[in-house]
């Protein structure tokens, strides 16, 4: 073992090999403080050829490897839990450019997104991706896991923004597909492959994204209902009266209570509401006055409202601290299922969730919120013990399917639902994930544990 952390260096450096439990400690734990695994070592490499030169050594070694970003994924992906080694991409940090005619950002997967649209924002444009985990959250990161987050309404996932890719193989060949167009046919669209892979086919080394216009100015609402069908309704007449809707947030009342103990808040609104849906919309030049009259006009599902102009931090607050507050309510990690089913299905799945839990685990709370116009719900389980994660994922994941949803909207899969993606999935579909496994890392070496499990 010594040997092998001494090629290590060699590559990177002595001081970008990490061993010391004290400093790799923030490498092996996860956000949630669920997964807490151990390391052989923390490698960092600083470029795309130290990155192959480690992969290449781990291959010839057979020594398995995390790749990690930001670690702030929530399904335990980026986690070390069988002593691999982490590749963690922090400093490949390097923003290449910033295109606001082409309308494109090149840049390194250590990248966070706070600074990928700090970067954007000086050239007059937007990057379209955006989650409350931003100031750690890499650009490999989101592109490895798919993340959706609260834009999605607007601009599409992550895949859906990603033009180009630069990648290592884990036997160290770079894979570069790299093309500022917009359309471009030639085979398989391995960026959009690798987007979602969580680490198992290649490790993410730079990536080109699209970048959008800013909106030109925002209004936000926050809204008070009295069902989910109602919030649909709400969102849906918005649309049809011409607003571009840039993003559309369910809480419940029981979320936002928890929001206001833990930071402090007065509540939002003065009518006691079971949910709230805050809606930012754009893309018209009389936003607000429409914005007034929808609400005006659909008082048959409007309980009460607050109008700010965009950003509108303070209203945003509410929604943003849920994922903080939950994880400092409850008296165990909690259980988080990141979900989604037909807008049709949500209001059906949260009422059977919550009849459910009441009848099978009581003394579980739920915590529920998200992105409701993706019908993205991310349910969040507090004060379940120990024993009772996997009958709790049992038991919504089922529920999700009997509702023709999924059981990860935009979280992925990692080792927290690795057990379950049977549930999504058809044979002949995991089937064929495990053979494109097999076919970019045939050493099984990239994150091995996490999603279909390879072939025995
Ligand atoms: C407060 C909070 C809010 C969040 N909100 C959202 C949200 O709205 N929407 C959403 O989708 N997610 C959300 N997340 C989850 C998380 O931020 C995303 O999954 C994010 O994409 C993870 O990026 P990361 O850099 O932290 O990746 P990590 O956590 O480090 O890794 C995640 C996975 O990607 C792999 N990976 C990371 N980098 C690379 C790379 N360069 N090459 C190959 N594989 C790689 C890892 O092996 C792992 O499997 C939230 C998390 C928190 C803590």
């Amino acid at each position: 073992m010594q040997s092998f952390l001494d090629e290590l260096a060699d590559i990177v450096g002595a001081s970008h090999v990490l061993t010391d439990p004290g400093v790799v400690a923030g490498y092996v734990t996860d956000w949630t403080g669920h997964w807490q695994g151990h390391t052989t070592a923390v490698v960092r490499p600083a470029d795309t050829g130290q990155v192959s030169a480690v992969l290449a050594l781990c291959s010839r070694a057979g020594v398995a490897v995390v790749p990690q970003g930001g670690n702030t994924g929530l399904v335990g992906g980026s986690i070390p839990m069988d002593g691999e080694v982490v590749l963690s991409t922090t400093r490949l940090s390097v923003i290449e450019h910033v295109d606001p005619i082409g309308r494109t950002i090149a840049a390194g997967a250590g990248v966070t997104i706070a600074r990928a649209r700090d970067a954007a924002r000086e050239h007059g444009v937007e990057f379209g991706v955006d989650l409350a985990s931003r100031e750690s959250a890499t650009l490999g990161g989101i592109v490895a896991t798919n993340a959706g987050g609260i834009r999605v309404i607007k601009n599409g996932d992550t895949r859906s923004q990603l033009l180009g890719i630069e990648a290592v193989l884990s036997d160290g060949r770079v894979l570069t597909r790299w093309k500022e167009l917009t359309k471009d046919n030639v085979g398989y669209g391995l960026p959009g492959l690798l987007a979602g892979s969580e680490g198992t086919l290649a490790v993410i080394t730079r990536v080109l994204m699209r970048l959008v216009l800013p909106p030109s100015a925002t209004r936000v609402a926050f809204v008070a209902v009295g069902s989910v069908g109602d919030a649909l309704m709400v969102v849906d007449r918005l649309e049809r009266a011409g607003l571009t809707l840039d993003a559309a947030e369910l809480m419940t009342r029981s979320g936002i209570d928890l929001v206001c103990q833990h930071q402090q808040l007065r509540r939002p609104l003065s009518a006691d509401a079971p949910f709230c849906v805050l809606v930012e919309v754009s893309g018209r030049e009389d936003a607000e006055t429409t914005l007034l009259e929808v609400l005006d006009d659909s008082h048959e599902f409007v309980l009460d409202a607050v109008v700010e102009e965009g950003p509108a931090h303070r209203l945003w607050q509410y929604r943003e601290s849920h994922t903080e507050s939950v994880g400092a309510a409850s008296s165990t990690p909690p259980v988080k299922l990141d979900i989604s089913t037909p807008l049709r299905d949500i209001e059906a799945f949260l009422n059977e969730l919550t009849t459910g839990l009441d009848r099978r685990f009581p003394g579980v709370r739920a915590i529920c919120f998200g992105h409701v116009a993706d019908g993205n719900i991310h349910v969040n389980l507090l004060d379940a013990a120990p024993d009772q994660r996997d009958t709790l994922s049992d038991f919504v994941f089922h529920l999700v399917t009997d509702h023709n949803g999924s059981i990860s909207a935009e979280h992925g899969v990692g080792r927290a639902k690795a057990p379950w993606m049977t549930l999504g999935r058809s044979a002949v579909d995991l089937d064929v994930m495990r053979s494109i496994r097999a076919a970019l890392d045939p050493a099984g070496i990239l994150n091995p544990h996490i999603l279909p499990a390879r072939r025995p």
